[in-house]
């Protein structure tokens, strides 16, 4: 079967571009905020150099972009990658900007990147990249400006670290210019979990509206990261049969079910789900075309194309990743009536939990985990029932309709403060 996942003619910026004309068109947005809508306003690109362990010198080219920021700070995460592209940083970018806007926090849409495989990098080679990364970066990140999260291939340690890093500049501690940081040191109750969480809220929405019963349904995720393994244990714990999940390696599919803990401890042990007991192997696209009912890509973008929506079988696709879905491929899964929750909504949860770990930081006032939820919780549901409401009014999918509120919301922004000078 082809794999998808790693078609070397996608583009995301080209997708993120022909999603947003097509919201624009729609909207009928004038052509000169168009001109300005769908550039990045900044676009850093840094070479820098890292002594490894053997005490060579290597040169890491990193990314990191700005794309809009009148609604507020730019807000993004940093990816680690070996096929890191500036024109995937700015497609993220985009879909930053979009999905705050969305989800109503007050930032505006950032994303970085550093071309690097960090499997094949020691801790100690990672810090380095990492503090020297951040110290490039450091002329327009800021608790004010443009503040970085995780994302694929990054974790709290890695946000701990550029904190550390930006501080020493400073000669004291701002926990404010990074989220998703370790507890310890000004982060969030409820951050590791958001963005699967998030999923989870939304993906409950959609069932109600539909009148299917979340209980016993069937789900497959692809990526068992953070998004993904977090996402494999909230819908199990919520009577979902998890019946496939995948990583870079391979996938898993048992039809009579999953249990994630078992599938994360054998993926600690061995480094992958590959090979995990009493379950069949399948490839990482054949875990978008297994039978179930919710559908969760929570690895990258362009899996789900022309190509294999056809063969799609899910009632919901719930997009834990950034850009998992091609246009094409979204007006082919709409016509199978299968309800899209695009991810500028569906993974809003963890820019929405690092907004509230930005707010925190900046009062120094932490707040519990059950408030953290409950507020997460109402935003998620008001996003939902937002873009269910647009969506019924213009007869369009959620991924349309999501695109033209999150678009207006920031063209309002961008004409009310106007062209500077
Ligand atoms: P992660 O690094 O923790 O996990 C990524 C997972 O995807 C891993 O299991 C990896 O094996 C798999 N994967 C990566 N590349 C793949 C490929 N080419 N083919 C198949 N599998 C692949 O990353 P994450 O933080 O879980 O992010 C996953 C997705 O969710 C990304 O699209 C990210 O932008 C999005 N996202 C993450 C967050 C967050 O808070 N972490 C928030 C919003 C959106």
């Amino acid at each position: 079967m082809h794999d998808e996942v790693s078609s070397a003619t996608f583009n995301p910026y080209h997708m993120a571009v022909q999603q947003f004309e097509l919201a624009a068109e729609r909207l009928e947005l004038s052509e000169d905020m168009r001109e300005i809508l769908r550039q990045p306003k900044r676009e850093l690109a840094v070479n820098f150099p890292v002594r490894l362990d053997s005490g060579r010198i290597k040169t890491f080219t990193g990314y990191r972009v700005q794309h809009n920021v009148n609604r507020g700070p730019a807000k993004g995460g940093i990816r680690y990658g070996p096929d890191v592209t500036l024109d995937e940083v700015k497609a993220l970018a985009m879909w930053m900007t979009w999905k705050c806007a969305v989800v109503g926090i007050p930032y505006g849409g950032a994303k970085g990147g550093v071309i690097c495989d960090p499997k094949d990098m020691s801790p100690g080679e990672l810090e380095r990249m990492t503090r020297r990364f951040a110290t490039e970066i450091s002329i327009i990140i800021g608790p004010h400006s443009d503040i970085p999260a995780p994302d694929v291939n990054t974790n709290p340690q890695v946000m701990a670290w550029m904190m550390d890093t930006f501080s020493m500049h400073a000669g004291y501690s701002i926990p404010a210019v990074v989220t998703g940081k370790p507890l310890s040191i000004g982060g969030s109750e409820g951050r590791n979990d958001a963005t699967a969480t998030g999923v989870l809220f939304v993906t409950r929405r959609a069932a109600r509206k539909l009148g299917m019963p979340l209980k016993g349904a069937r789900v497959s995720i692809q990526g068992f990261g953070n998004a993904g393994s977090i996402a494999a244990r909230l819908f199990y714990n919520e009577g979902c049969k998890v019946v496939a999940v995948s990583d870079t390696r391979g996938g898993i599919y048992n039809e009579a079910g999953l249990d994630p803990a078992a599938v994360l401890r054998h993926k600690q042990e061995r480094g992958s789900v590959v090979g995990f007991p009493q379950a069949q192997a399948v490839s990482v696209s054949e875990v978008l075309e297994v039978p179930c009912d919710v559908l969760v890509p929570a690895a990258t973008e362009g899996v789900i194309t022309a190509a294999n929506a056809p063969r799609v079988q899910a009632r919901i696709v719930s997009e834990a990743a950034n850009g998992p879905t091609t246009p094409e491929a979204d007006a082919i899964l709409y016509k199978q009536g299968c309800m899209v929750i695009p991810d500028i909504l569906a993974n809003a949860g963890g820019v929405t939990v690092s907004y509230f770990e930005w707010v925190q930081d900046l009062q120094s006032f932490f707040w519990g985990v059950d408030e953290i939820t409950k507020k997460l919780e109402m935003i998620m549901n008001r996003a939902f029932d937002a873009v269910a409401a647009e969506a019924d009014l213009y007869n369009s999918d959620l991924r349309l309709a999501a695109n033209m509120l999150a678009i207006s919301r920031v063209a309002e922004a961008t004409q009310i403060r106007g062209i500077y000078p």
